[in-house]
């Protein structure tokens, strides 16, 4: 399969880079990411005990309970924005679109 590629307002191109993984173990659930999507792609989601961020001692955790998720990735667009403000590079990205 092809990489799907778009085209800006003033015609160049550009290949979305959907996201596809979402490392909880680095998430501190802060909620930047979910409040720049412009689609419903993220949900806030009570955090497992697998899943207790690597470096909770920051001071930067802000939500230890909860975790981002990608409850919906097909509604993705694949824009960036999410990964652009993640303080925690959470996102694994990939310009392939996730098999139905
Ligand atoms: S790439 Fe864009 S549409 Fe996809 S999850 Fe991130 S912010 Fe939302
Ligand atoms: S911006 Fe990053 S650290 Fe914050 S909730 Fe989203 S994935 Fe987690």
């Amino acid at each position: 399969m092809s990489d799907i590629t778009g085209i800006t307002r003033g015609g160049t191109p550009w290949t979305p880079e959907f996201a596809v993984a979402l490392d909880a173990k680095k998430c501190i659930g802060c909620g930047r990411c979910y409040k720049v999507c412009t689609r419903d792609v993220l949900e806030l989601i009570d955090r497992s005990e697998d899943d207790l961020p690597e470096d909770d001692d920051d001071d930067d955790s802000e939500s230890i309970s909860s975790v981002m998720s990608l409850a919906d990735p097909m509604d993705c667009t694949g824009c960036g924005a999410c990964s652009r403000v993640c303080p925690k590079a959470c996102f694994t990205h990939s310009a392939m679109p996730l098999a139905a």
